[in-house]
C-alpha cells in the first residue's frame, strides 16, 4: 500500500522583502514618471544586481548564463527535476514598477519564506530573473528565455539593434558581461527534461480580475495571434455630391463593413465559447488626398487577431479572407491585407493549472480560470515542453504605464498560493 506525500502548510512568503525591493526598485530605476529599465541597459541591470545581491544574502545558489539571465536556487530534498518559477525585469520606457518585477520577486518572496521556516522543497526551487523580454527596446520576442534554451539566431545577435542607441544585441549582451559567442553557437542553459514545471507570476495587464473582484487569476493558455500591420484598401477619389451611389468605389465604406462584418463573426464565435479577440487599431485616410467632400479613395488600416486556439486562428483566417474579397467585389475596391505575422497560441499544461487551483483552494484564496492576451516568457518554456502556468495578480490601469496598480495584499494572496504550489508541485516527471 502507498501513502499519498503528506502536504505541508507552506510556510509564509517574506512579503516584507517583496516590498523592502518593489521600493528599492522604484527609488533606483526612476524615471521623468515610472520606471525605466531597458533590456541590457543600466535600469535592467541594476535590477539583476538587487536580486543577485538578496539571492546571496538567503544562502541561495546565485549563478548566471551566456545571456546573463540569472539563477537564484534554493536546493529541494529530492533529486530531479526542479521547479523554476521567473519573470522578466526589464521594462518599457517610462513603464511600471509590477510588470515582469513582481514575478521575480513573488519567487524570492516564497523561497525566502522556506528558507526562513528551515524548510526545503520537494525539488530545487529556483527564481529565474530573465533578460530582455519587452520587445520595445529589441524588436525580437523572448530574448532571454530564448537564449536559456539555446534558441536564439546568430543573426538576431548581428542584426537586432536597440531603440535609442542602435546597439546591436550581441554586443548589449557582451556589454553585460555575457558571452554571445556562445549564444550564437547556440549552447544552452536549460533542458527542457531537467525542468519539471515553470511557473511566471504576472500582474494581470487587462481589467477581468479587477472587474471580477478577484485577486489572482490561473492562466489556461497564452493566445496566438496572427496580425495584418499594413492592410490597405484601394478605391477611387470622387466627388461626394456629384458621384452617385452606384457608380462609387468608396474605400473607407468597404472597411466599414469589413469592421463590421469581422466584429459580427466574433460576436457568433464567442457566443459559441470561442476565445477571440478582433482589434482594427489604426485606419486612416490619405491625409494629403482625403477631404470632407470626397469619397475616399484609399485607407490604409491594422487588424490583429488574438485566440488561444489555433483552429480558431485557422478559421477567423479563412472567413477573413472570404469576407474581404466578397466586400472588394461589392464595393468595386481592391482590399490587399498585406503582409500576416503573428505568433502560435500556447498551452499551460492542465497538471500545473490544476496544482495551482488545489493550492490556491487550499490557501482559501479565490482564483479565476483565465486566459492570457499579452505574450510572456512562458509561451517559450510551454513550446519547450516545459510544464508551464502561471499565476495573475489583479492590478488596476493596465500595464506597460507608471499607473499599474497592485495591492500588495493581492501580491500576497498570490504568493501564498505559488508558495504552496512550490510545495505540492504537480506529479515530478
Ligand atoms: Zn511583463
Amino acid at each position: 500500500m502507498t501513502e499519498a506525500p503528506a502536504r505541508h502548510a507552506a510556510p509564509p512568503p517574506d512579503i516584507a522583502l517583496a516590498e523592502r525591493l518593489f521600493a528599492e526598485l522604484a527609488a533606483r530605476t526612476a524615471a521623468r514618471r515610472g520606471v525605466t529599465r531597458a533590456s541590457y541597459g543600466p535600469g535592467e541591470q541594476v535590477a539583476h544586481d538587487i536580486l543577485a545581491r538578496e539571492g546571496a544574502a538567503l544562502g541561495l545558489a546565485v549563478a548566471t548564463d551566456a545571456a546573463r539571465n540569472l539563477y537564484l536556487t534554493l536546493p529541494g530534498t529530492g533529486a530531479g527535476p526542479g521547479l523554476i518559477v521567473g519573470s522578466h525585469l526589464d521594462s518599457v520606457p517610462l513603464g511600471g514598477n509590477y510588470d515582469g518585477a513582481a514575478g521575480v520577486l513573488m519567487g524570492l518572496a516564497v523561497a525566502a519564506g522556506l528558507r526562513a521556516a528551515g524548510q526545503a522543497p520537494p525539488r530545487d526551487l529556483t527564481v529565474m530573473a530573465i533578460r530582455a523580454e519587452e520587445s520595445t527596446w529589441f524588436a525580437a520576442s523572448y530574448i532571454g528565455s530564448r537564449a536559456a534554451f539555446g534558441r536564439l539566431a546568430a543573426g538576431e545577435l548581428d542584426g537586432v539593434c536597440r531603440a535609442g542607441d542602435g546597439m546591436a544585441l550581441g554586443q548589449a549582451v557582451a556589454a553585460a558581461g555575457g558571452d554571445p559567442a556562445a549564444l550564437a553557437r547556440g549552447e544552452a542553459r536549460l533542458d527542457p527534461a531537467r525542468i519539471a514545471a515553470f511557473v511566471e507570476p504576472h500582474i494581470e495587464q487587462g481589467p477581468v480580475l479587477e472587474d471580477r473582484g478577484l485577486p489572482v487569476g490561473i492562466v489556461t493558455g497564452i493566445r496566438g495571434a496572427f496580425r495584418h500591420r499594413a492592410a490597405l484598401c484601394l478605391g477611387a477619389y470622387a466627388h461626394s455630391g456629384a458621384t452617385p451611389r452606384a457608380g462609387r468605389r468608396d474605400a473607407l465604406r468597404a472597411v466599414a463593413r469589413l469592421v463590421v462584418a469581422m466584429d459580427a463573426m466574433w460576436e457568433r464565435r464567442a457566443a459559441a465559447g470561442e476565445d477571440l479577440t478582433v482589434t482594427f487599431g489604426e485606419i486612416a485616410t490619405d491625409p494629403d488626398e482625403a477631404a470632407f467632400s470626397k469619397v475616399a479613395g484609399r485607407v490604409a488600416f491594422t487588424l490583429d487577431v488574438r485566440s488561444d486556439s489555433d483552429m480558431t486562428l485557422a478559421a477567423v483566417r479563412g472567413e477573413l479572407a472570404g469576407l474581404a474579397s466578397a466586400i472588394a467585389a461589392a464595393e468595386g475596391v481592391r482590399l490587399d491585407l498585406g503582409p500576416e505575422t503573428g505568433t502560435a497560441p500556447a498551452a499551460m499544461d492542465p497538471g500545473v493549472t490544476a496544482a495551482l487551483a488545489a493550492a490556491a483552494a487550499a490557501a482559501g484564496v479565490p482564483a479565476l480560470a483565465m486566459p492570457c492576451g499579452a505574450g510572456h516568457d512562458a509561451a517559450v518554456f510551454s513550446q519547450m515542453g516545459v510544464p508551464t502556468g502561471m499565476l495573475f495578480v489583479r492590478n488596476a490601469h493596465g500595464s506597460h504605464n507608471p499607473d499599474e496598480a497592485m495591492a500588495m495584499a493581492d501580491f500576497a494572496a498570490a504568493a501564498r498560493v505559488l508558495a504552496g504550489f512550490c510545495l505540492s508541485p504537480p506529479c515530478p516527471r
